[in-house]
């Protein structure tokens, strides 16, 4: 039996982890499961899984609720600080899927109880990289991407993180929603037309950020803080239908092209299964080869999607200039659900507010603490909320 937790179950990642889990249910024994605020979901999952520990985050929800939990046997918490009494051992398997930069400390927190984590929150990669690295080393704990075009070149590296034998990695993108609209046309966008991605059933915030490319901005930064790789490494390629997810170059000019269906469970599944468990993934998975008949592969355009140049602008080493990217995306992003700024202001603005000097500054300093991280988030934050509010 594998002895697993998973942060963030009540989210879209955490729920495919659960359905495909529920296909084997006895082989897997759920120590902790985790949400925000959604305690009916949590609840619901507990029971189903037989789950006797969980973590409620928001103060609100668990002091309302927690009753709920209690009545049925079920021990809840309210922070990680109690995980020494929570995982007495050592479990085989943590998923890390919440969503923002709140997923980093408990992150951090867990890798120390587990043999194997999984790590969906891209922030948490983004951000603090280097504090994660270093505890995976300490306390020899197996790292796995899930990010499907990081999951998909760990697999064409043969499930390894070494490319000194690697030439080029390409990553693909769809190209979204907005690919042939015409820039004219974007400021008139409607919300509904941004969160309706071709391909990907995602949250609100990954989907804007699929629109104006930013996604895959960070995906590049991701995928050079796991690979250990340069910048200029790294490629985005325009694929429309997002069968492909990675390309990986060798310097013996051999190519490997890792392709599967659109769907998150594909990557969630292989990271918990060494094993063929293959009734688990049945035949509705397997992707139709005639559809990679016409790939369609493309360089993206600037024009289009102004927040490439951002690419030129990041730093070799790891610092806290992309927490401050971060943040500044996500309030920008924040704002324009709110309906504060319009949709081409993200990029605009993005890109005016990273390119300012308390910003740029940061390119030099390190992240070496969680609260740096989030000391920078918090000042690009109120930087970026006092400059709308006097516009
Ligand atoms: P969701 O928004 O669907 O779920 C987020 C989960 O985190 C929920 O369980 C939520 O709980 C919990 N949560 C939210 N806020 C907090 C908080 N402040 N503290 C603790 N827990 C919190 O996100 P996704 O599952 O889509 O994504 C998770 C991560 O994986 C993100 O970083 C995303 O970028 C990354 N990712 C997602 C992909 C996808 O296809 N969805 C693909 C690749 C990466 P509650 O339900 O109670 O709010
Ligand atoms: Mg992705």
């Amino acid at each position: 039996m594998k002895t697993i937790v998973i942060l963030g179950s009540t989210g879209s990642i955490g729920k495919s982890l659960l359905k495909i889990i529920n296909k084997d249910k006895k082989s897997f024994n759920i120590k902790l499961l985790t949400a925000h605020k959604n305690y009916k979901q949590l609840l619901r999952q507990a029971k189903l899984f037989k789950v006797k520990k969980v973590i409620l985050t928001d103060k609100k929800t668990y002091n309302l609720k927690k009753e709920n939990f209690t009545k049925n046997n079920i021990s809840v918490f309210n922070n990680f600080s109690e995980l020494g009494k929570i995982l007495t051992n050592k479990v085989d398997y943590v998923m890390s899927a919440i969503v923002g930069l709140d997923g980093l400390e408990p992150t951090l927190k867990l890798i120390k109880y587990t043999k194997n984590i999984a790590i969906a929150n891209k922030e948490s990669i983004i951000c603090g990289w280097n504090l994660i690295n270093k505890s995976l080393k300490i306390n020899k704990t197996n790292f796995i991407p899930v990010d499907s075009e990081h999951f998909s070149i760990w697999y064409a590296l043969n499930k390894k993180f070494k490319t000194t034998n690697v030439k080029r990695i390409y990553l693909t993108a769809s190209g979204g929603p907005l690919l042939n609209i015409s820039n004219k046309k974007l400021n008139k966008i409607k919300l509904s037309q941004v969160l309706k991605h071709p391909n990907w059933n995602m949250g609100k915030k990954i989907s804007v950020d699929s629109s104006t490319m930013m996604n895959k901005i960070f995906e590049v930064i991701e995928a050079k803080k796991i690979f250990n790789i340069k910048y200029n490494q790294l490629s985005i390629l325009i694929h429309p239908d997002s069968y492909i997810h990675a390309i990986v170059e060798f310097k013996n000019r051999m190519i490997s092209i890792i392709a599967h269906d659109t769907t998150m469970d594909i990557p969630i599944y292989n990271t918990l299964f060494d094993d063929n468990k293959s009734y688990i993934l049945d035949k509705s998975y397997s992707l139709d080869l005639n559809k990679l008949n016409s790939l369609s592969l493309k360089n993206v355009q600037l024009k289009k999607f102004p927040v490439v140049k951002i690419l030129n602008l990041l730093p070799s080493k790891s610092s806290l200039f992309e927490t401050a990217l971060v943040a500044a995306n996500d309030e920008l992003v924040n704002l324009y659900l709110k309906n504060k700024i319009r949709y081409n202001d993200i990029s605009s603005l993005l890109i005016k507010e990273i390119s300012k000097k308390y910003i740029v500054i940061m390119k030099k300093k390190s992240p070496t603490k969680v609260s740096s991280i989030l000391n920078v988030t918090n000042l690009v934050r109120s930087r970026i909320n006092q400059q709308i509010h006097i516009k």
